[in-house]
């Protein structure tokens, strides 16, 4: 019996998604009386410090380059079974949702995707609705399998020891379509697991604008995101759009700039920690969900806030 944990590096560094999926799979393993093990493919930056999340080894296919979901999952269900694993655990990202699925069928296993509690038994909660609601599922195959959501279990260090990786046996399929080449943006975390976003909507009348959006989320150490119509009318790209038709997000800060607050946007951004809304309409639907909100004309409010964080950080 052990807990087996994907841990994605997809980037050639060990993801601060894969760390949440680590911690939750120590805390589970911890509960079982089992063991936590982690498993890395191709280049993974950052395994050496697995051990201060709680994994108890941490296993390593290194000679894999490129992602293939079809052969991550071939590996995954391997080492799966050669450690005995009860439950697989995998950060609910992209690839991670590409893979889990593919594991479930290999392994005969119940899947549980984007898991907002701790599988306790067979027994597994998440969020319906876009939070209106909550779900609670059993699993009841012998090997268990959860996706979890971002943002939601937070990496610990809960030891001191160092786990050295180990390389795991594994056979490595054949790919079946090759990956010519990748472009990827640097530096930006990604909106389902960034922790501060920085949005704007309509109000900000056109994409000429947006530098001073942009100048907020840089100092912030944030991403930025938009409403749909801004995507829909190409001011923004659509990676960028968020709600219920766009990406699903949960950071800590979200600050909605000009954005009305339609009940499909909120879909996507009420599980924020905090909410931050600044809108010249004192009744705009956004304030009712606001934990703050600043009713003023942005073009003056969001330079003055920018100015604002940027001599905070040069004096603290
Ligand atoms: C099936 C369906 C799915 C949808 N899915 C999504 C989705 O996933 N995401 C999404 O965002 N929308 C979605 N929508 C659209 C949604 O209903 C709203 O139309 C949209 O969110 C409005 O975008 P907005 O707030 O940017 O624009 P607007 O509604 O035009 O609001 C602009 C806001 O800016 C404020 N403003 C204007 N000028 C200033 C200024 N100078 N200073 C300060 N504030 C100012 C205004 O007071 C206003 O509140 C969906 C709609 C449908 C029907």
């Amino acid at each position: 019996m052990s807990v087996l944990v994907f841990t994605e590096s997809l980037t050639g560094k060990i993801k601060k998604s894969a760390l949440e999926a680590i911690s939750y799979g120590y805390q589970v393993a911890q509960q079982q009386g089992t063991s936590c093990i982690a498993l890395t493919i191709g280049q993974a930056e950052g395994a050496d410090d697995l051990g201060k999340y709680g994994v108890d080894k941490v296993l390593q296919v290194s000679q894999v380059n490129g992602f293939d979901s079809q052969v991550y999952a071939n590996i995954i269900s391997q080492v799966a079974q050669q450690v005995g694993a009860t439950l697989v655990v995998f950060s609910h990202s992209s690839s991670g949702k590409s893979i889990a699925g593919r594991v479930a069928v290999r392994l005969d296993a119940g899947l549980v995707s984007a898991a907002t509690t701790l599988l306790n038994g067979d027994t597994v909660n998440k969020n319906l609705f876009s939070g209106k609601g909550i779900a609670t599922y059993s699993i009841s195959t012998a090997v268990k399998i959860v996706t979890i959501s971002a943002n939601t279990f937070p990496p610990k260090e809960v030891s001191g020891n160092s786990v050295a990786p180990e390389a795991a046996s594994a056979n490595i399929p054949t790919a079946k379509i090759r990956v010519k080449e990748t472009t990827t943006v640097e530096g930006i975390v990604p909106l389902p697991e960034a922790d501060l976003v920085v949005s704007a909507g309509r109000g900000m009348k056109g994409p000429e604008n947006w530098g001073m959006v942009e100048d907020l989320a840089a100092i912030l150490g944030a991403t930025t995101a938009c409403s749909r119509p801004v995507a829909d009318i190409h001011w923004r790209p659509h990676h960028e759009h968020v709600g219920q038709t766009g990406v699903a997000i949960k950071p800590t800060l979200y600050i909605a700039i000009g954005i009305s607050g339609a009940i499909q946007h909120l879909a996507g951004v009420n599980q924020s920690k905090t909410i931050v809304v600044i809108n010249k309409d004192p009744e705009a639907p956004f304030f009712k969900a606001a934990d703050y909100g600043i009713v003023g004309d942005l073009f003056d409010v969001v330079p003055k806030l920018t100015a604002a964080i940027k001599s905070f950080k040069a004096n603290n």
